[in-house]
């Protein structure tokens, strides 16, 4: 049995963060006890003035393995993961072919085992509508569903295969074939027929600017497309997850959708919460993703949503292209590819939101943590710190600072940065632990490819010991 105990550290748990030593057997915490009680065990990690965290559970991710390597694949991007504080991803079924099938599935899955050095989930798409492969898909373990209300982008149709319901009728009838399914369904949600005519309207002008682009691709592109979910939502039963949400009326509508009681859940993402569209200036197709970054109209709305709990969950929406890919398209952004680089410091970003009293880290832990693993089904194993959790763990120094630098990222895409490197964050993420094992310390992966493990929905069980208490020792009383 591999033992290891680390000692002297700030155990971060609901709401409280005690001081507290962690037993880790065979990469599941054995035993929460009060520092230097009790004989140390195994190897030893002394966390001093650290933090001790529930890893960030990622649940919107992209690598798009095994088409496009020049991007990244499983083994770079979740090296990345790593750096970042993440320790389980769940991967977006865009690839080539898309993860539609029940054997396009199986091979993602191998291609991770084989290669990630975090655990990982994947998404499963329904689009094709065909109930046979969504419950396979289902049985083989799929962390949620993805659907696009938007169609494939201009040359990408194989890697959207199955991912795209554009029509209202095919949005109702994939709720009404994943109903009985209690997975997640993520939308990227933003109305096609408003796409294509506001383009229209512009008449085949450049784009070059991220200004100019929050304008072809508006707000109500955006509101529309939420506004029909939730009446879809209304009429079926199916609940439905709002993926990265970037607006004020998308918030309201959500909002007033929960008062109703209505199964309606958001995710927000760092770039959103933390940048203008006029503020970041000229970093061109860098800066592009859909939805666009606004203004402060909306960014000011998403913090209020975060604040009354309308937005649940903080993704990265991570989505590495090749440099080359982004570089050409400078004189116009409407050819070039949606999509940002950012888990290299996916937590730490979220933690110097924390750390500067934008949150709690009690809150920032739920929102990275402790919510996905909820709604996804993974706890109490993942997104908690309690006996007979999986030791997916982050050491974190919060008197520390970080100062982002691209050129230490493991990402593929790390060239790309131009939004995150030269920020100065508080705190400083010290080491990353998956199952116990440490797969990234002080600036370096350490992990192992294929480390990591596949994750699939749990069943409702309760664990043994989730007493809500501070101290939890199995063997009190036994010894
Ligand atoms: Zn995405």
């Amino acid at each position: 049995m591999k033992v290891t105990t680390i000692i002297n550290g700030n155990v971060v748990k609901d709401s409280q963060i005690f001081p507290a030593d962690l037993v880790i057997e065979d990469g599941v915490i054995s035993e929460i006890r009060q520092p230097s009680f009790g004989k140390k065990r195994g190897a030893i990690i002394d966390a001093a003035g650290l933090l001790v965290l529930p890893g960030a559970i990622d649940i919107h991710f992209h690598c798009r393995a095994p088409a496009y390597p020049e991007r990244g694949d499983f083994a770079t991007e979740t090296r990345a993961a790593a750096a970042g504080g993440v320790t389980t991803v769940f991967e977006m079924p865009i690839s080539k072919p898309g993860t539609s099938t029940v054997e396009v599935f199986e091979r993602r899955r191998a291609l991770g085992e084989l290669e990630a050095y975090v655990n990982f989930g994947l998404y499963a798409a329904p689009a094709r509508l065909n109930p046979w492969h969504i419950e396979k898909m289902v049985e083989a373990g799929a962390i949620g569903f993805k659907t696009f209300l938007t169609a494939a982008p201009e040359g990408r149709a194989d890697e959207f295969e199955g991912l795209c319901a554009v029509t209202d009728d095919a949005l109702y009838q994939l709720l009404e074939l994943i109903k009985p399914y209690e997975h997640p369904a993520v939308f990227h949600a933003e109305s096609n027929s408003l796409l294509d005519w506001f383009e229209k309207r512009a008449g085949g002008k450049r784009v070059r600017t991220l200004e100019e682009h929050a304008l072809v691709r508006p707000a109500v592109v955006e509101s529309a497309a939420i506004a029909m979910l939730i009446a879809l939502v209304m009429d079926t039963g199916r609940g439905v997850h709002v993926a990265h949400l970037s607006t004020a009326e998308g918030v309201a509508f959500i909002g007033d959708a929960q008062r109703r009681g209505l199964p309606v859940t958001a995710e927000v993402c760092p770039q959103y919460l933390l940048f203008t569209a006029s503020a970041l200036g000229d970093v061109g197709p860098f800066g592009k993703v859909n939805p666009p970054i606004r203004n402060s109209r909306h960014q000011d709305a998403l913090w209020m949503g975060l604040r009354e709990g309308i937005i649940n969950v903080i993704a990265s929406d991570h989505s590495p292209f090749a440099l080359a890919e982004k570089e050409e398209t400078w004189n116009d952004l409407r050819f070039a590819p949606p999509g940002i680089a950012s888990i290299d410091v996916f937590y730490p970003l979220i933690l110097d939101m924390a750390l500067r009293g934008r949150f709690s880290i009690a809150q920032a832990v739920q929102l990275v943590s402790t919510r996905p693993a909820m709604m996804y089904k993974l706890f109490p194993h993942k997104g908690i710190i309690q006996v007979g959790a999986d030791a997916d763990l982050v050491l974190f120094d919060p008197q520390g600072t970080t100062v982002v630098d691209r050129r230490n990222w493991q990402s593929r895409a790390a060239p790309c940065d131009r939004l995150f490197s030269g920020m100065e964050l508080r705190g400083r993420l010290r080491q990353t632990m998956v199952r116990g094992e440490v797969v990234f310390r002080d600036g370096e992966v350490v992990g192992r490819r294929g480390g990591g493990h596949f994750v699939r929905p749990q069943s409702d069980e309760v664990m043994e010991g989730t007493v809500p208490q501070v101290y939890e020792n199995p063997r009190a009383g036994s010894t």
